[in-house]
């Protein structure tokens, strides 16, 4: 079999990582294989450098398909495609019911879980050993090697550097808003935390057709921000509040003195599980969109009465559906993608991304190839 050389950031499973030389196969029948151009940055991929074993990082990524396996028809060589971390099968029980992001076969929701030794993982080599690659994508890499389902093809006059980011941080705010909430019109929407995730999630309510979208942030920049994405309200919280209960108590007093229908946590601080239920209307809706998974203890008061908490695995997304829709909402100037790359980055200067991403700095940090 014919290998390809490529440079790739590779984590050590112990909090650290390096750029490496890699080698990447051919595809097989039902892969493709991707030269990668962009690949955003998360705070999944910080975790992931922990996550006990060798991984090529990277799990949000646009490029241009360079070989595809026999059986692949929806891509060729030279097509521009986004790569999508939840690869559905169409076949399983989830994906038959549609519930396409929390497929049972590729088993997204437990990535992290996983150990070494799935039957595709000879298709990359690093120092002559099988490696494994985050989410089965590793996309901080010069090639990709992927399951077809994981692309999704895509305009090639969409700046790659803005279409990466679609396939995580966009799609998981817009998609709770639209898919997972379907927020309707004219209702009041609350975000907490308005990074990555809760910019998009303050123009998916935009979309939807939000009447009231009220950003709720520390740093007072970042509310400027979620201004220009069409937060029509915003709340700076005080450095002592620290569970949201004085920023909530102004926020119910934007909302008629009832709280507000929906509000989307995008804090990933795990004090503030709990915060979204302090922010809505009884019967309203409280979503948790950042992966809070430790155990907290909370008030069960903030429960009542008949509220809903869900908590959506990458807003809901259905490829094939939601990434058409998004790249159509951005070429009519609706959905907002350049704006959230604050700075790009080449992959020599990954180190430099993280920390510009751990303090803060970024909307979004992409690498370039
Ligand atoms: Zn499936
Ligand atoms: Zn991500």
């Amino acid at each position: 079999m014919a290998y390809f050389k490529t440079r790739a950031a590779i984590g050590d499973g112990d909090g650290k990582f390096s750029i490496e030389e890699i080698e990447v196969a051919e595809p097989k029948a039902d892969e493709v294989l991707v030269e990668m151009k962009a690949a955003g940055l998360c705070h999944t991929d910080w975790s992931s450098l922990s996550w006990k074993r060798p991984l090529v990082l990277g799990h949000e990524g646009a490029g241009v398909v360079k070989a595809v396996g026999a059986s692949i028809r929806h891509v060729a060589p030279g097509d521009s495609v986004l790569l999508n971390w939840a690869i559905p099968c169409y076949g399983c029980f989830q994906c038959l019911r549609g519930n396409h992001s929390l497929c049972e076969v590729s088993r997204p929701a437990t990535a992290f879980e996983r150990t070494a030794g799935q039957a595709h993982l000879e298709g990359i080599l690093h120092r002559g050993q099988p490696v494994d690659r985050s989410f089965n994508l590793g996309t901080l890499s010069g090639l990709a090697l992927v399951r077809g389902a994981a692309v999704t093809p895509i305009d090639r006059n969409i700046p790659m550097s803005s279409a990466c980011i679609v396939g995580c941080g966009v799609m998981t705010g817009y998609g709770s808003v639209v898919n997972t909430a379907r927020v309707q019109p004219g209702t009041s929407v609350v975000v907490l935390g308005v990074g990555g995730v809760g910019l998009n999630a303050v123009q998916g309510a935009r979309i939807a057709g939000a009447s009231q979208i009220i950003a709720v942030a520390r740093k007072a920049h970042r509310l400027e921000t979620a201004k220009q994405f069409g937060a029509t309200h915003t709340i700076q919280v005080q450095p002592h509040d620290e569970e949201l209960l004085q920023a909530a108590a102004e926020a119910r007093a934007l909302t008629g003195g009832r709280g507000a229908d929906y509000c989307f946590e995008s804090t990933g601080n795990p004090k503030l599980g709990a915060a979204p239920l302090a922010f809505v209307r009884n019967g309203g809706m409280a979503v948790q969109m950042s992966g809070i998974e430790q155990r907290i203890s909370f008030d069960m008061q903030l429960f009542e009465w008949d509220k809903v908490y869900i908590n959506p695995l990458y807003g809901k997304c259905t490829p094939g559906i939601d990434f058409p829709r998004i790249f159509d909402l951005y070429r009519q100037g609706k959905l907002l993608l350049d704006d959230l790359v604050t700075r790009t980055y080449p992959l020599d200067s990954l180190g430099q991304a993280f920390d510009d991403m751990l303090q803060g700095k970024n909307c979004k940090g992409v690498v370039v190839f």
